[in-house]
């Protein structure tokens, strides 16, 4: 039990991000139905819409008010923070403070030892085709370069009750909230990769593991999803493309839950404000219970080569 303002910085941290999430929900799901999405070519593949701009500026103009010293990295880069006064979040998610008790490992952690990463809008190729269950936004929490904890929110889950929006989150020493977590299936082995980001070495690592199934959707975020509620036994994608802030909070939630999240070579990823942003030796993500090694050990010589010569 912590009262909101005396809690530990990473739990208010935590709190926080579970309501600006939502309220970053809310902004998606208007620019869709206002109908005009303003997509802008970043680079090849790589997408941007109003709701990524807005979504982005909602979330680090409430973070930076609330914890002005905290370094914040958001995938679309430095962006007005003159925001409309109905985007900023100061309150915190009092159920999450009041159920969860701050491990001690976290308990100390200054301003300085934190980054925090903000995928505003993961999976843009899918929001702007349609496939809107598969979108979520990521805010996650690296103490010391490692993902301690994350929110992945999904705008569109559509709850029994006919609702919009869920929050999922995790940290690490607490465990996860916001769903209920599910073994995959022990009779097949399903796969989940990208859906737009394929090419053949990414390929040969799926035929390495000769998967029953491959689910091929879009977003990091939402892969993961896949892991935590018994969709999939392993997410593998064996190339460059996603970033730091694609996999900070998908890691911390995963590994919050009993899983792995690893680059190709089964390294972890560093978080720290000075890291580079592309996950350049890919990623490997396992459910709960599943072996992460084994899937290494699978790896064929091309793919590891791919993968270090990245590095
Ligand atoms: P995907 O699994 O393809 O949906 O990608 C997961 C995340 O990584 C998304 O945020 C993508 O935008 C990003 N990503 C993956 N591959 C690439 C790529 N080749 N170029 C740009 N972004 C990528
Ligand atoms: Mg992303
Ligand atoms: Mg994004």
């Amino acid at each position: 039990m912590a009262c909101t303002s005396t809690a530990p910085l990473v739990m208010r941290i935590m709190a926080s991000s579970i309501q600006i999430a939502g309220r970053a929900g809310r902004i998606i799901r208007d620019v869709m139905s206002k109908g005009d999405l303003g997509i802008v070519e970043k680079a090849k593949d790589d997408l941007q819409t109003e709701a990524d701009r807005s979504a982005q500026r909602c979330i680090v103009a409430s973070l930076e008010r609330l914890f002005p010293n905290v370094t914040i990295i958001g995938e679309e880069g430095k962006t007005d923070l003159k925001v409309p006064e109905d985007w900023l979040v100061s309150d915190l998610n009092t159920d999450f403070l009041e159920r969860n008790t701050c491990p001690d490992a976290l308990k100390q952690v200054k301003e300085s030892d934190l980054v925090i990463w903000v995928d505003p809008l993961d999976g843009t190729s899918e929001y702007t085709q349609g496939f809107l269950e598969r979108v979520t936004v990521l805010i996650g929490i690296s103490v010391n370069d490692r993902a301690v904890g994350g929110v992945i929110h999904q705008p569109y889950f559509e709850s029994s009750t006919g609702s919009l929006g869920r929050t999922i989150w995790g940290v690490k020493g607490i465990g996860t909230g916001g769903f209920t977590p599910t073994r995959p299936p022990t009779n097949r082995f399903i796969v989940t990769t990208t859906r737009s980001h394929s090419d053949a070495i990414v390929q040969s690592a799926l035929d390495a593991v000769s998967p029953d199934e491959v689910l091929r959707v879009g977003g990091a975020g939402y892969k993961v999803l896949q892991l935590l509620e018994g969709n999939a036994h392993a997410y593998i994608f064996a190339s460059r493309g996603c970033k730091k802030w694609d996999t900070c909070a998908p890691e911390a939630v995963l590994e919050a839950q009993g899983g792995k999240l690893t680059d190709m070579i089964g390294r972890h990823y560093y978080y720290g404000k000075e890291v580079s942003f592309p996950n350049v030796c890919g990623v490997l993500g396992t459910a709960s219970g599943i072996s992460h090694e084994d899937i290494l050990a699978k790896m064929p010589e091309n793919v590891k080569e791919a993968m270090n010569k990245t590095h």
